[in-house]
């Protein structure tokens, strides 16, 4: 079976995330959002594994459901939508956590189950753990994947690109980090398989594409996912899965939309090209830090111009949370009631978000929401006009 999977996202004992970030909540909206697994996230944080142990089934797999999922206060769609293929049925999780090492390079981790990330929790030498849901650990990543890999977790790099706490912010090779290839390696939201496979050591790695959410919504849930195919539902099959390269599919943002696609100044916001940035000595004339963006910093360890894409390697879908897209197209916030009301009629409609941004087909789109339609119809084609982000500023869709 092909499954939808979201395997980075953070509790609420994360930095700047929302209190809404519980499980039930995670779970219901996963389900709006076409999700068939997703992480658990900040698996080391003592009161966050409590919960994932209060809130889910005891499991053998290494796969938890949760327990009462349709009684969750918070649950604001699940009872009307009548969809029976999206009900309770699937709210499922994997043990996951993010860690800071020593070098402060993100490592995205994935774990056999609840046990063994309280083995692992007793391992990690760090000094926040019990109070930050992503902590730092003092290893750097060699030590730390030999530990994950002697628990049987995989592990791999997150938001590999990123210019503040990636592994390529701070070397210019994997290998430099683990001394042996990860196994896996997150895009992040600022670069796809495109812009990655312009780097020849990464030709026999999985990309993983994973949303990064502090909140639960799904404008942030799932706006970045992977399609795997996995034997069954259990963290048995999922690792064969990735160790298989059964990656199908990788879903996200248009890396051009990221944060810090293009070099730019994390002041004021603007663009600026990588040679002037060089000259300015990376200080915008406005005073502010230019930091160097995803683009260029893959220029600089590229060996090709161009994507060389192995066989294995599954199309990169680009996509925007529906919420988005409606909000962009009607000119009203995300989280206003008007775009909601759409978004809740389109969800109902179609039975998930994934599938209305997806599959659902587009002259039933249009004959409720025209310009929406010809939108997501330019998303599937590709053929959106963007305004690259930087600096820290997300990129904007142009629509004409
Ligand atoms: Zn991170
Ligand atoms: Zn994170």
């Amino acid at each position: 079976m092909i499954i939808n999977a979201d395997l980075h996202i953070h509790s609420l004992y994360s930095m700047a995330t929302s209190k809404n970030m519980t499980i039930s909540t995670i779970a219901s909206e996963s389900k709006l959002k076409g999700l068939d697994l997703v992480g658990t996230g900040d698996g080391f944080h003592p009161e966050w594994l409590q919960i994932i142990e209060q809130s889910t089934k005891p499991s053998k797999t290494g796969i938890y459901s949760v327990k009462e999922c349709d009684n969750d206060s918070q649950t604001r769609l699940i009872k009307s939508v009548e969809h029976p293929e999206t009900s309770t049925a699937k709210c499922k999780f994997i043990l996951t956590a993010e860690v800071e090492d020593r070098n402060r390079v993100h490592q995205l981790i994935i774990l056999p189950s609840i046990e063994s990330a309280y083995q692992i929790r007793e391992e990690l030498p760090s000094k926040n753990i019990d109070k930050e849901g992503r902590p730092r650990v003092d290893m750097n990543g060699a030590e730390l994947m030999d530990l994950i890999k002697d628990h049987n977790g995989l592990i791999g790099p997150a938001h590999a690109f990123t210019p503040w706490t990636s592994i390529y912010k701070e070397f210019d090779s994997i290998y430099d980090c683990y001394n042996d290839a990860p196994d896996f390696l997150e895009l992040g939201l600022s670069a796809d398989t495109d812009m990655a496979d312009r780097i020849e050591e990464l030709q026999d790695i999985p990309f993983l594409s994973n949303s990064d959410a502090h909140s639960p919504w799904p404008h942030r849930l799932g706006r970045e996912f992977n399609e795997i195919e996995i034997k069954e539902m259990t963290f048995g099959a999922f690792k064969d899965a990735v160790k298989a390269k059964k990656v199908v599919g990788n879903y996200g943002f248009d890396p051009r939309l990221g944060k810090y696609h293009e070099t730019g100044c994390v002041r004021c916001y603007d663009t600026i090209p990588i040679e002037k940035a060089r000259e300015l000595k990376m200080r915008c004339p406005c005073g502010g830090l230019i930091k160097k963006g995803v683009k260029d910093r893959i220029g600089d360890i590229a060996k090709w111009d161009e994507p060389h894409h192995p066989e294995f390697r599954p199309q990169y879908t680009h996509i925007l949370p529906l919420a988005e897209i409606i909000s962009l197209v009607h000119g009203k916030g995300i989280t206003t009631v008007y775009v909601q009301k759409i978004w809740k009629e389109m969800v109902q409609t179609f039975g998930s978000e994934i599938e209305v941004l997806i599959y659902a087909p587009l002259d039933k789109i249009a004959r409720t929401e025209p310009k929406l339609a010809e939108v997501i119809k330019s998303f599937r084609e590709n053929t959106l006009n963007i305004r690259p982000g930087s600096g820290g500023h997300y990129g904007q869709i142009i629509l004409d």
